[in-house]
């Protein structure tokens, strides 16, 4: 084996040509998405009002392995790709440990983090089908950054509905979205049917993913010319992601690496989806075995304590229904939970993966995930993502476990932002402010009672 450097790039011409989709290999397919009101698989003409048309074909598409990136997409993913695979020898030696880590960092853009390479596909597809423009929903904001800056280098009209608590508490966030062109609107708004139903229902909420989703997609469905874009959970998003992960391999092969553990964060999935899936793909083909690890909140459990099931994505339950391992849509995290990954199901197609037992899951507690923030901080200099510093914590939990049983693992794991908009939290974290609540059995099983009841 070469010495590995400190950071392997790959050449431009290395850069993958297609996106894989995992799907094609899985033997237990995802479940489809279910029309709410029939609870018969969503075909594609019902999902033409709120889709884009490529995009619902790729969605729907569980057997072509490959997928061609368009060039004009490639030419974007140029500007801020390949991301670098750190070889993390300095965390290495703070921590004593025989252990060899690497991480994928995909905080490299404008946007600070991975949520680029989807938006950027996603609003492809929608200018080759001649839309106006597109409307979302964003927590904490990554998404909205991403899909503004990918709209404003297309052309296209961007509206954002964003979670109330972090527009007003993230308001660095929002102006960014607005340089680039994005009109963005605090979730739950009077704009619209479901945002007026939701704050007579609940006044003075702070709103949550599920109802901004509810909104974007109702504003999409009524406005000719729009459709609705989602920045995680669907397939699609997973199938874009697949990039870090065919890079993360390209690179490690040029080495000669073959990792054991492959560690990252699950919100609703894309991130992990895209960095696992080519090894994913060996290890549901037989090729190769590798150890598989999503690392949630404890505050948002959503594998760890959900229940597989069929449940709305959205709280005003008029998105399809998703097969997934899910607390229940009226779940929403104690309000002090700082470090994302708050949506309350998990994509379909990990959850799959999950129920046959080929990934494992582990919850952290959020004091905790900072601790290791700032212990990666100050050795390999990056200001991690709160998100992506649920995948620093069990990255350095196992290369300590390393270190007392003296076992040379390879450890990667996705790195999937950076932190500069999460000051608040760190500073909470820092003044001692912080702290873990977790859920009780009994508040969960609320949410979860309330699951809409699908026999098929
Ligand atoms: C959105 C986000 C996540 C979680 O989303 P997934 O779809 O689970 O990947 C993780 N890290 C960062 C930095 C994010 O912005």
């Amino acid at each position: 084996m070469k010495d590995v450097p400190y950071k392997i790039y790959l050449e431009e011409n290395e850069m993958p040509k297609a996106w894989y989709n995992l799907r094609a290999d899985m033997k237990n397919k995802p479940a489809p998405l279910l029309n709410p009101g029939t609870l018969r698989p969503m075909t594609a003409d019902e999902l033409a009002p709120v889709f884009c048309d490529e995009l619902i074909a790729q969605e729907l598409d569980e057997t072509t392995p490959m997928i061609e990136i368009p060039q004009e997409i490639r030419d974007f993913y140029k500007m801020y790709r390949p991301s670098p695979l750190v070889r993390a020898y300095c965390l290495e030696e703070k921590l004593r440990t025989p252990a060899k880590i690497y991480y994928k960092f995909e905080g490299n853009n404008t946007s600070g983090s991975h949520k680029l390479n989807s938006a950027i596909a996603q609003a492809y597809y929608a200018k080759k089908q001649g839309l106006k423009g597109v409307t979302t929903e964003t927590g904490a904001g990554q998404w909205g950054t991403a899909l503004s800056m990918a709209c404003s280098y297309f052309g296209l009209d961007c509206k954002v509905y964003m979670v109330k608590v972090s527009y007003e508490q993230k308001p660095f966030r929002r102006e960014v979205m607005r340089v680039y062109g994005a009109s963005v609107v605090p979730s739950p708004s009077t704009e619209t049917a479901v945002g007026r139903k939701i704050l007579e229902a609940h006044p003075g909420t702070t709103g949550s993913l599920g109802c901004a989703i509810s909104e974007a997609v109702e504003v999409a469905t009524t406005h000719p010319g729009y459709r609705y874009v989602l920045g995680s959970v669907l397939n699609q998003v997973l199938l874009h992601q697949s990039v870090i992960g065919l890079e993360t391999k390209a690179a490690l092969d040029k080495y000669g690496v073959k990792p054991d553990m492959i560690i990252g964060c699950a919100g609703g999935g894309s991130n992990l989806g895209g960095l696992i899936a080519p090894f994913m793909g060996e290890k549901l083909r037989g090729e190769a075995d590798y150890q598989i690890v999503a690392v949630e909140p404890a505050s948002c459990p959503s594998f760890t304590r959900g229940k597989f099931a069929y449940d709305f994505c959205d709280t005003g339950m008029i998105c399809p229904l998703a097969k997934m391992y899910t607390l229940g849509a009226n779940f929403i995290p104690a309000p002090n939970h700082a470090g994302g990954l708050r949506f309350h199901g998990m994509s379909t197609t990990l959850s799959q993966l999950y129920h046959d037992g080929l990934m494992e899951a582990r919850a952290v507690p959020q004091v905790k995930v900072f601790e290791a923030a700032e212990e990666f901080a100050r050795v390999e200099g990056i200001l991690p993502a709160p998100e992506s510093s649920h995948a620093i914590r069990v990255a350095i939990d196992e290369a300590l476990k390393c270190k007392e049983t003296g076992e040379e693992k390879t450890i990667v794991f996705g790195l999937t932002g950076t932190g500069y908009f999460d000051l608040t939290a760190y500073q909470k974290f820092h003044d001692g402010l912080m702290d873990d609540y977790i859920p009780t059995d009994e508040e969960l099983a609320k949410s979860i009672e309330a699951l809409p009841k699908v026999d098929l």
